[in-house]
């Protein structure tokens, strides 16, 4: 029974993809007392997070930010560019996905949702829900596409629910090749600050994200990256939008302020991020991640369990998920696991409840918080009764001993 005055002592391990352990010098820096957001101290912060935030998205346009969850800046996304009716192209690539393709339907658009057809041999799940987008897909339904009633192609990044991500550049060139105008939107809520992402560069439309991932923030931020055809086009968009609308916030964040009252303290723990990734250097924040998802899967295949990304060229520098035998259910292992260890691990969502559980490796943690994520695992499978070829564990510590960080 879960007693809310009772904390288990020492640190717990909050392994799930999201929301990520939050670093302490954020949790110090959130908790500087509420100032008034019309103030000018208020405008100096909004204009510092407000950049700040540009160069982690990649991108000179304006980025947009929220007191809102990532579903909010999904349906911003939606509402600022669609008109009722709109055909939304939408690719069946796990539970997030789904979820998007989901509100989009309850938004008043039409979402086609493309999906890789089958079932996967090996482990008898959606061959969909184990790959990423496939351009080629996209290309030929946009060709397909004669009276243009495609509006906007909208795909998922680093598909939390599996661990998978896609190559967005090459969604570009997809559309590009068929020379189709539909917008690209691009959720990388998990993805944004662990994954590379060029908003700019991969020529995206809107891109959405979300603190509680990678940005090492508790919930409660949403983000939408414009692009200077999205602000041309929401201009005569007719889906109603009023607390979502772009043009106030973007006109008054010109000076640093928000038309409605922002999460103050949230701001100032995102101050405090953009100091902690951009004094890194993005690229090494995405090796550390590159190399933990590594060692992780090193572990998992220690194990002999299936890894739920079947694509080596696409695994999630975010999270891993691990397909556990038919017949053991995961989430009663998930359970054990918090039970007797204090670990929280992901879920399998939607289509892979209970025949896979997730390991984040994001946010504030580093090679020994992942092996004794890794030897939580390894005792929870081992209770469960889990044959396993060998120990993750020791994979894993070779793997992070034999290949260290280069210095920041
Ligand atoms: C977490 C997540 C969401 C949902 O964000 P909320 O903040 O829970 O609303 C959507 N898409 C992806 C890929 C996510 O990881």
């Amino acid at each position: 029974m879960l007693q809310l005055d009772h904390h288990p002592s020492g640190r717990h391990f909050l392994q799930i993809p999201g929301p990520s352990p939050v670093p302490d010098r954020i949790l110090r820096a959130m908790s500087l007392p509420t100032i008034d957001h019309r103030g000018p101290e208020f405008g100096a912060l909004g204009l510092k997070v407000l950049a700040g935030i540009g160069q982690v998205f990649k991108t000179r346009h304006p980025v947009v930010i929220y007191p809102s969850s990532g579903t909010g800046a999904w349906e911003a996304a939606l509402a600022n560019t669609m008109s009722p009716g709109d055909s939304v192209l939408m690719v069946e690539t796990g539970q997030f996905a789904t979820l998007w393709q989901k509100m989009a339907g309850r938004l008043g658009l039409e979402p086609d949702f493309l999906a890789l057809p089958g079932i996967d041999a090996e482990t008898g799940l959606a061959l969909a829900w184990r790959h990423g987008v496939e351009p080629q897909l996209i290309e030929d339904r946009l060709r397909a596409d004669a009276g243009r009633r495609i509006k906007a192609v909208c795909v998922v990044h680093n598909e939390t629910s599996t661990g998978v991500t896609s190559d967005i550049a090459a969604v570009r060139r997809a559309m590009d090749a068929a020379h189709h105008p539909a917008l690209l939107m691009v959720d990388t809520i998990s993805g944004l600050a662990s994954a590379d992402y060029r908003h700019d560069e991969w020529g995206v439309d809107v891109t959405i994200a979300g603190s509680q991932k990678g940005l090492m923030l508790p919930p409660g931020i949403g983000f939408n990256a414009l692009s200077p055809r999205a602000l041309e086009v929401s201009k005569t968009a007719r889906l109603p939008r009023s607390y979502w609308a772009w043009d106030e916030i973007v006109e008054m964040n010109k000076s640093g302020y928000w038309p409605y009252t922002p999460n103050t303290n949230l701001l100032y723990g995102l101050s405090e991020s953009l100091d902690m990734l951009l004094g890194e250097g993005l690229d090494r924040v995405f090796q550390r991640h590159q190399r933990w998802a590594a060692g992780v899967r090193a572990a998992v295949r220690a194990w002999g369990l299936p890894i739920q990304c079947a694509d080596p060229a696409l695994h999630s520098p975010v999270l891993t998920g691990v397909i556990t035998p038919q017949g053991l259910d995961a989430d009663a292992l998930r359970k054990s696991i918090h039970e007797r260890f204090d670990l929280s691990l992901g879920t399998g969502l939607g289509k892979l409840k209970g025949r896979m559980f997730r390991i984040g490796h994001l946010g504030d943690s580093n090679d020994l918080t992942l092996i004794a994520t890794v030897a939580g695992c390894e005792m929870g499978l081992q209770l469960a009764g889990v044959p396993l070829q060998g120990s993750g564990v020791q994979a894993a510590m070779e793997h992070f001993a034999k290949q260290p960080l280069p210095a920041a």
